[in-house]
């Protein structure tokens, strides 16, 4: 599938108008917010940020891109959403931030331009919105370095992840807006390790994400039935 095709322009709307609230911590994007420091550890316990040449497909306003260069990484956000990616550069500049950039281009543009330039390719919660997830790893694998590592994260598809993942999250918790998910989309973690392994990655590494309403608090664990990260090494 080329850049062209592999992309759903009503997917890129919503999170384009939602794009002014994205570093509030308390808007639609407060799971984000509140995700992002466990998944930066693991992460960062794998691949050792500091230095490092990272891409990070579908960055959106910048919360994973931006934290990863203040890890001391070499950060480049790409993503469809030009309103994303405006707010994201607008935060870099008034937080500070060093070494990160923002592209608009598709990651299997990108892949073609610098197959085999990254040391670190992240890619979260992005795959459950595109037409043609494994194009997507695909070109995830093409742009890591041998040696390299790659990491996903997404929603697992079963009774359970259409429960929480939408029906607490979005109607009874109303966490995100309505129509965030769609179940369909959503990716077991089978298929995902499928895509991986036929792209040439390894996947080495799995976690799930909870999530505990009463107390708002979110960990990793091996529970990977609604919300889980996956690490892969390029050999
Ligand atoms: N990865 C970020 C943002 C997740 S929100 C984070 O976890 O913090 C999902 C993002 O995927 C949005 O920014 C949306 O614009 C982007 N997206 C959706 N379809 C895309 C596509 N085909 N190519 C690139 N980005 C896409």
């Amino acid at each position: 599938m080329t850049e062209a095709t592999n992309v759903d322009p009503q997917e890129l709307a919503k999170f384009g108008d939602l794009a002014h609230r994205w570093w509030d911590p308390e808007s639609e994007f407060k799971p984000l917010h509140r995700i992002n420091p466990l998944r930066l550890d693991w992460i960062d316990k794998h691949a050792r940020l500091a230095g490092k040449r990272v891409v990070d497909i579908g960055c959106g306003g910048g919360i994973l891109a931006d934290s990863m260069a203040r890890k001391g990484a070499r950060v480049l956000g790409i993503d469809l959403a030009g309103k994303a990616l405006k707010v994201a550069l607008l935060h870099a500049m008034e937080a500070g931030t060093e070494n990160v950039e923002y592209r608009e281009v598709a990651a299997e543009a990108l892949a073609a331009e610098q197959p085999g330039q990254y040391d670190v390719v992240t890619c979260m919660e992005m795959l459950e919105h595109v037409p043609d997830p494994s194009s997507i790893v695909r070109a995830a694998a093409t742009l890591a370095k041998p040696g390299g590592w790659v990491f996903f994260s997404t929603l697992n598809r079963n009774p359970k992840s259409f429960l929480f993942a939408i029906v607490g999250a979005e109607y009874l918790l109303k966490m995100l807006p309505k129509g965030t998910h769609e179940y369909a989309r959503f990716i077991r973690p089978s298929e995902l390790a499928r895509w991986c392994r036929d792209a040439g990655l390894d996947p080495a590494d799995s976690r799930g994400m909870e999530y505990n309403p009463l107390t708002q608090r979110y960990w990793l664990s091996g529970d990977t039935s609604v919300n889980y990260l996956v690490a892969c090494r390029k050999p």
